[in-house]
């Protein structure tokens, strides 16, 4: 597989799966410091890579001024008017995302490679189950359909001496993503980006882009994934990172361990996790954390952790390095927990 560089992220082998995330609103002439704080929170969640529709001229303008403060490197996702992917490429966009198939004309298709090429900028090839060229639509091997329409963008650009590109194959069919992209994958060296596109809702699209990538990452499969949920960008991150971890393709991160509660729990779990969780997830340690209800299974976990918290009656118990530190009231726990979190 080749290496591919999207601003300052690398991409390929021997390099951690790179989580993206996409914008979920149209880019206006807002306020910049009020979305730079929210690129931060998505680069401290495990974000790598941000992508925005770039849909007209103005917005390609707004995008390419983001792009010069922006934490994160951002890419530009353009459909059918090639002028918006030449004036972001006067930007320091980190990447676009077109596919040839729809910028129209051979002539209008080479200024854009040309200019990509002469600025460094990798393209990905963005195939989607949903839109693929008339020909291949309602093909009895949806898998087969999406590789050949990735093929015909390939040789596009091959044929232009240009090689600084990724590849997506995305359906809403989870089968169908994971079969094209393992197929792909057995013959191609492209670097892929993964995902199951459409995935619906929070729960069944973390589970459809879960089943689908967790498989094709445990494969060695993919170079950086984007789960699409109907949800906010910060969950479609949040659960980017935990398929990779549990691929153990990711980079190192927060692990954390929490019992769903009970009757029996005296420690409320789902409110402390509520105040803690982003927290915890910005740190940048390879640690585990756990926050149990009670003492049926809390303390184990807790001790096992490198730093946990648990009921145990009406008190909570704290863990560090497997060893209680101390014994509190609940209302005690984010102020101890925060202080033998800094010990670590
Ligand atoms: S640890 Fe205790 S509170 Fe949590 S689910 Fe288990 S039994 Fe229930």
């Amino acid at each position: 597989m080749r290496v591919v560089k999207v601003g300052k992220v690398l991409l390929g082998p021997g390099y951690p799966v790179a989580v993206q995330t996409m914008w979920k609103e149209p880019l206006g002439p807002g306020d910049p410091g009020a979305l730079l704080v929210r690129i931060g929170r998505l680069k401290a969640l495990g974000c790598d890579i941000l992508r925005f529709a770039a849909p007209d001229l103005p917005s390609a303008e707004i995008l390419g001024r983001l792009a010069r403060v922006s934490p994160l490197p951002l890419v530009a996702d353009i459909h059918f008017d090639w002028r918006i992917a030449l004036r972001c490429l006067d930007f320091p966009i980190a990447k676009i995302r077109i596919n040839p198939g729809n910028i129209g004309s051979r002539a209008k298709v080479e200024e854009v490679v040309r200019k990509a090429s002469d600025r460094g900028v990798p393209i990905r090839i963005g195939v989607n189950g949903g839109s693929l060229p008339q020909d291949l639509r309602g093909a009895a091997d949806p898998a087969g359909a999406m590789i050949s329409a990735a093929e015909r963008e390939m040789d596009v650009l091959e044929t232009l001496g240009f090689k600084d590109y990724l590849v997506s194959m995305k359906s809403s069919d989870m089968r169908a993503t994971l079969e094209a992209n393992r197929r792909f994958a057995a013959v191609h060296d492209a670097p892929l980006h993964l995902g199951v596109t459409e995935a619906g809702p929070l729960i069944p699209g973390i589970v459809k882009n879960a089943i689908a990538l967790h498989s094709l990452l445990s494969e060695g499969i993919g170079a950086t994934l984007r789960v699409s949920l109907s949800d906010t960008p910060e969950n479609e991150v949040l659960a980017g990172r935990e398929i990779l971890a549990a691929a153990k393709r990711g980079r190192p991160g927060v692990n954390i361990i929490s019992c769903p509660r009970c009757g029996r729990g005296g420690f409320d779990v789902h409110g402390f996790l509520a105040r803690w969780q982003d927290r915890l997830y910005a740190l940048d340690r390879d640690i585990t954390v756990a926050v149990m209800g009670c003492a049926v299974n809390g303390p184990e976990e807790a001790r096992h952790a490198d730093i946990g918290i648990t009921g145990a009656g009406d008190r909570a118990v704290v863990f560090r390095g497997g060893k209680i530190v101390r014994t509190i009231s609940s209302e005690e726990a984010d102020t101890v927990f925060e202080e033998e979190l800094s010990r670590l």
